[in-house]
Order: structure tokens, then C-alpha cells, then sequence
């Protein structure tokens, strides 16, 4: 039994096992994206881990901060910052080997500040956020040529992998449109597909960019991939106790029992991330049984309905993971609140212990 309160074990093996994977179907090398904290996973940990794999080509991580914390914990890999780069943190890029991702004329212009003129560059294939437009191209190579810079990647990116074929290939065609003219000499990389976009053929690109699958999440329902869940939460039972027929239970009572009931209270709570929305929806897994969340969840803690369920305090809830016959997935509560998995997994906050586990 753990010490902590709440934890969230890491499961490396099934880290390797899920990159392996995906590795193996999409006969791609990877760029492993442990941006926002690896997904919650622990930026450090996993970025060690995988500094160690020999198809991860590159870390990427969204912000300058987020690459050189990865730096200060000795890691190796190339990263690259898919954020970009603001006048600002020239200084970080030059000072812990970053590559920026570069997706607009400013950017294009701080490259000239830096020691390695290394870039990544982007390009707007229809996502509207970051990139260049195709109509670009020509302003680019002119300036590319004149700074002596070295565009080492190049990358799109996919808003609608998951849920849009046509306009998804679309894309690729102007991608691959955009790779014909853009002149970068020493071009190694080219990438677009995400963890969803790998079931799309996409064989001028080289690499790809993988978060969500490799923490053993399905972007899609059926994907073509064998995934294991990389992060388990776990909390305690701190109390339990009886309640009678009538009673309401927890903040505004939103939650009446219409029996006599036995309830259990766990250290886990809105503020560890587990979303108020849940309240009165959401299940857990005590003992190997499912328990009802009921009322409202609150910041540390949340009331589980025990009322068919063996347990005792101490007793440990499952809020992510799987034991006996059950299992509880990101994408289970991202369901149930209307959200994405992406969302509930980067949530996980920082009061819950995380615990690796090598096997
Ligand atoms: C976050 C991110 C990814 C990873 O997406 P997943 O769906 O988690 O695989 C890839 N590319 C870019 C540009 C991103 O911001």
C-alpha cells in the first residue's frame, strides 16, 4: 500500500511497450511530445526515459521554460519547441540548444539572434493557429538563403485527424505541394501526423509527432494500435460511514439517498483533478467492484457510494486504471464531462504523488 494520499503510478514498461507500437505500425521515427508536463506524466521522468530510445528522433515540448527544464535534468535528445520563439528567450534557446519551431515572419527574424540557426519551420495546412501559408514560400526562400539558415524540419499540423478523412488528406496534398517548393538544402525531417493522423498515408513525411497514444490513450475508437494505460490514480478511503433514507449528502445536497446507505469519503478531490462535473456521474473502482460518485465532488475529497462493497479505511479507489474485470480510462471521463482525454490527463494536479514503476 502507498504512503501518499493519492498517487498516480507511471508505468514506464507500458510507456516503451505503447512507443514501441506505434513505432512498429507507422514505420516512422518519433518525435516524442511530453509538452504541459508530459500530459501530467512528469516531463522529467518520462523525458529520461525516452532520451534512452533510439527511434525517438526528438523531445518536443510547447514552451522555451519547458525545454530547458528537460536540459537542467541532463537529458540528451534534441528538442524542439513547437511554441516557437519571442525576442526574449533568445537566451534559453541559445543557452540550452533548443529548436524552434518557427511560424511567422518575427520568429523568422530572432532566428538571426541565435548561435546554431537550426529551425523547424511551419506551415498553416488548415489548422488556423501556428504557420506559415503556402503563399509564403517565396518571402521564405529569399530570407532563408540571405541568413544562412538551416531548415532542418518541416511540419504541419492535422485539427481533425480523429474525425475528418477528406479534409484531413486534403491537407497532406497541399503539404506535400508546399514541401516540392520550398527550398531548405539540408532538409531532413518532415512531419505532420499526430497520434491520430498515423492511420493516414503520409509517405514524403518521415517522422511523427506522437503525445496521446503514447500515453496509452486512443485518439479514435478504433485504432490500429495495441495500447496499455501508462498512468493509474489511485486515492485513499480516509473515512466511511452510514447514512439514512432522505438524507442529502455532500454540498448542496444535490444527491439524496433513497435508501440507507453506506458511504466512503476519498482523498481526492477538483483540486486533484478530478472535475466537479463528474459529481453525481462518475464511478470508481473499489476492491474490484465499480462505486457510484455521489453528490457533489469537492476540492480534496469526493463520497463514493460502498453500499454493496466490502472496504475499509485505507482501502484504495482506483480513479484511473484498471483491477479485476474493470477499468477506467481518460477517455471515460473525458465522456461524461464533455471533454477530451487530453484535458482530464494534463489536468492530474501536482498534489498527487507520482510514482514510477520500472517492473
Ligand atoms: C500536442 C501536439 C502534438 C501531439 O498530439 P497528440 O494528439 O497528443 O499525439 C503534435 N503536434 C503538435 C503541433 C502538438 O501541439
Amino acid at each position: 500500500m502507498f504512503l501518499h494520499r493519492s498517487i498516480a503510478e507511471i508505468n514506464l514498461e507500458n510507456l516503451k511497450k505503447n512507443i514501441t507500437n506505434i513505432y512498429n505500425y507507422a514505420k516512422k521515427e518519433i518525435i516524442a511530445v511530453i509538452k504541459a508536463d508530459a500530459y501530467g506524466h512528469g516531463a522529467v521522468n518520462i523525458g529520461r526515459f525516452l532520451d534512452k530510445i533510439d527511434f525517438v528522433k526528438y523531445l518536443a515540448v510547447a514552451t522555451a521554460e519547458e525545454g530547458k527544464e528537460l536540459r537542467e535534468a541532463n537529458i540528451k535528445k534534441p528538442i524542439i519547441v513547437l511554441g516557437g520563439i519571442l525576442k526574449e528567450e533568445i537566451d534559453i534557446f541559445n543557452n540550452f540548444n533548443l529548436v524552434p519551431v518557427i511560424s511567422n515572419f518575427y520568429q523568422l527574424e530572432q532566428v538571426k539572434s541565435l548561435k546554431n540557426r537550426n529551425i523547424h519551420l511551419k506551415f498553416d495546412t488548415g489548422m488556423h493557429r501556428l504557420g506559415f501559408y503556402k503563399e509564403d514560400i517565396e518571402k521564405i526562400n529569399k530570407l532563408i538563403f540571405d541568413n544562412c539558415i538551416n531548415i532542418e524540419g518541416v511540419m504541419s499540423h492535422f485539427p481533425s485527424a480523429d474525425i475528418d478523412k477528406e479534409f484531413t488528406e486534403n491537407q497532406i496534398k497541399i503539404f506535400q505541394e508546399i514541401i516540392n517548393q520550398l527550398k531548405a538544402k539540408n532538409l531532413k525531417y518532415i512531419h505532420i501526423q499526430n497520434s491520430a493522423g498515423i492511420i493516414y498515408n503520409c509517405d514524403f513525411c518521415n517522422l511523427i509527432r506522437i503525445g496521446l497514444a503514447m500515453y496509452g490513450e486512443k485518439p479514435i475508437k478504433d485504432y490500429p494500435v495495441e495500447l496499455n494505460q501508462v498512468m493509474q490514480v489511485k486515492a485513499k478511503i480516509i473515512s466511511i460511514k452510514d447514512i439514512k433514507k432522505g438524507e442529502g449528502i455532500s454540498y448542496c445536497h444535490t444527491f439524496k439517498a433513497d435508501k440507507d446507505m453506506k458511504i466512503a469519503v476519498i482523498s481526492f478531490g477538483y483540486a486533484d483533478g478530478l472535475p466537479r462535473a463528474l459529481s453525481n456521474k462518475g464511478e470508481v473502482i473499489i476492491n474490484n467492484n465499480k462505486a457510484k460518485i455521489i453528490g457533489n465532488i469537492t476540492m480534496d475529497m469526493s463520497i463514493i457510494d460502498i453500499t454493496d462493497i466490502d472496504a475499509v479505511i485505507g482501502d484504495e479507489a482506483i480513479i484511473i486504471g484498471s483491477a479485476g474485470n474493470q477499468k477506467i480510462t481518460f477517455t471515460d471521463i473525458a465522456n461524461l464531462t464533455n471533454t477530451i482525454p487530453y484535458e482530464i490527463m494534463c489536468g492530474i494536479s501536482k498534489r498527487v504523488y507520482r510514482e514510477i514503476i520500472t517492473e
